[in-house]
């Protein structure tokens, strides 16, 4: 497309939304051009919509220029999603974030796709509500990055991840038309197969406005541990025996050693002397039912020789215990200038020989692999530390991921336990999907997008 082109599509935008929501300096453009994975390029323009139909008419445009668009969240994706491969114009949903409703009698809530999720869970709990899903980036990251990522967290053990609570999404297709959920009832059974497809599609079928979720009641007891052990296997065994024991756990994190050493420089924890791995547990329920399950756990502590544990005595305790946790992804930046953050999920039965791979392959490549994650879902978040200008470390770094990823899949896993596919993955898709599967979902991509103009280059190779 021309720059001329380029030119008149944003300033029809402009016109139509407003010149205040639509950015087009260097300088603005940039701090749009990556995610969390660090990776680079910039887009054409970035829009600031605030309702459905400023999305509409944006969306429009690009498809009567065939500009990309890239809809974009707090850009806080480990996946490469928002990064404007092909320039084009990053459809922000920064000021596209109120709760539209929150149904205390149905337990459900519609939330436009900017609402942050941290802010939903406090509007929630003041009626005495939860809503599950809580990914450790929960302060920054939105509703409508939740859904298209089908993000999980620590509680998605015990209470599953955010597809498990959709029950409606409005979007913008390709062309500017809006599509409505065709059931308004959580509990209807209309086929509506295209809320599920758009959750977990990584922003490449269409621009979610509205989402409708599912609540739940929130668990009126909670019990905290940390737990230590002398190394990464004995934890990862111990999450196998408690899961095992009939007691299943709100969250079941595990931090190792090189991990651990992170954080501990900013928060003090009592660590045993020797310890190399970390497991926090809590348990949730009725009244009283969190402390029992605990015994059970504690219980099963000492039987997988745990060095001890420690138990937070206080709402104040538990609040630090999960802040501690949520700042260990951030806080690796002190270990190496770059990461690759990969995210392998196995049976959980396999998260001992998972563990155990990781270890031999950090030794075998000679790198920094700080290990952590959702250890009860068998979720493990893998982080190879490198410098992006010493090649040989590249190389290495590559070799291990590969070599990782052919393990997992050995295992029965996936390459994927919530990060997605997005730049960082596609090219080991085919292995995970089989030809056959890569072409039914170049299928539904061509389907509701034939000009390939919605986030381009992420999941799908299209050729
Ligand atoms: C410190 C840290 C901790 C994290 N912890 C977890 C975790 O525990 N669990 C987990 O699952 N993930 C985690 N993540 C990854 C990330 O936070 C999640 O994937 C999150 O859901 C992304 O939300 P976002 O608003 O930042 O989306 P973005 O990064 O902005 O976008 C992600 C994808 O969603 C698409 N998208 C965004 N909004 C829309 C929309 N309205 N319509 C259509 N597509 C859209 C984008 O195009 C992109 O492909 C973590 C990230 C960080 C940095």
């Amino acid at each position: 497309m021309s720059g001329n082109q380029v030119k008149k599509a944003t300033a029809h935008i402009r016109r139509k939304i407003g010149s205040d929501k639509v950015l087009t300096d260097p300088e603005a453009l940039t701090c749009y051009a990556f995610d969390a994975t660090n990776m680079r390029s910039l887009p054409t323009a970035v829009a600031f919509p605030e309702s459905t139909d400023e999305v509409r008419t944006i969306i429009a445009m690009c498809h009567r220029f065939e500009l990309k668009m890239i809809p974009r969240g707090a850009g806080t994706g480990f996946a490469g999603g928002t990064v404007p491969l092909e320039g084009g114009v990053v459809i922000s949903t920064e000021k596209f974030n109120r709760i539209l409703d929150i149904d205390v009698g149905q337990k459900t809530a519609v939330v436009q796709s900017g609402v942050v999720n941290g802010v939903l869970q406090r509007e929630v709990a003041k009626h005495g509500l939860m809503f599950p899903p809580d990914p450790s980036s929960l302060e920054v990251a939105t509703i409508g990055g939740n859904v298209a990522q089908d993000a999980g967290g620590p509680r998605a053990l015990k209470y599953g991840v955010t597809r498990h609570y959709v029950t409606g999404v409005e979007f913008i297709a390709w062309d500017g038309s809006v599509v409505e959920p065709a059931d308004p009832m959580a509990t209807g059974r209309v086929w509506d197969p295209l809320g599920t497809l758009m959750t977990g599609s990584e922003g490449t079928l269409g621009f979610m406005t509205q989402i409708r979720l599912r609540l739940l009641e929130r668990p009126r007891s909670l019990r905290t541990v940390l737990a230590f052990f002398a190394d990464p296997v004995g934890a990862a065994t111990a999450v196998s025996m408690i899961l095992a024991s009939g007691v299943v756990p709100a969250a079941v994190e595990l931090i190792d050693a090189v991990a651990m050493g992170c954080i501990t420089q900013f928060v003090e924890v009592d660590i045993p002397e020797g310890a190399g791995c970390t497991l926090l547990i809590e348990t949730d329920g009725r009244s009283g039912e969190a402390g029992e399950n605990m015994s059970v756990v504690e219980g099963v502590l000492k039987e997988a020789r745990a060095m001890g544990y420690r138990t937070a005595e206080s709402d104040r305790e538990r609040d630090d215990l999960w802040k501690m946790r949520r700042s260990i992804s951030p806080s690796l930046a002190r270990l190496a200038p770059n990461k690759m953050n990969e995210d392998v999920c196995v049976p959980r039965s396999s998260l001992p020989a998972l563990v155990e791979a990781v270890g031999k392959l950090a030794r075998k490549y000679s790198l920094l692999v700080p290990t952590f994650g959702h250890a009860g879902d068998g979720n493990l978040h893998v982080n190879v530390m490198l410098d992006r200008r010493n090649r040989d470390e590249v190389r290495r770094a590559e070799a291990m991921v590969t070599e990782l990823f052919e393990v997992t899949m050995k295992l029965e896993g996936t390459i994927s336990g919530e990060h997605g596919i997005g730049i960082t993955k596609i090219e080991y898709l085919p292995d995970q999907l089989g030809p056959d599967g890569i072409r039914v979902q170049g299928d539904i991509k061509r389907a509701f997008d034939p000009q390939s103009l919605i986030n381009p280059g992420k999941v799908i190779n299209r050729s």
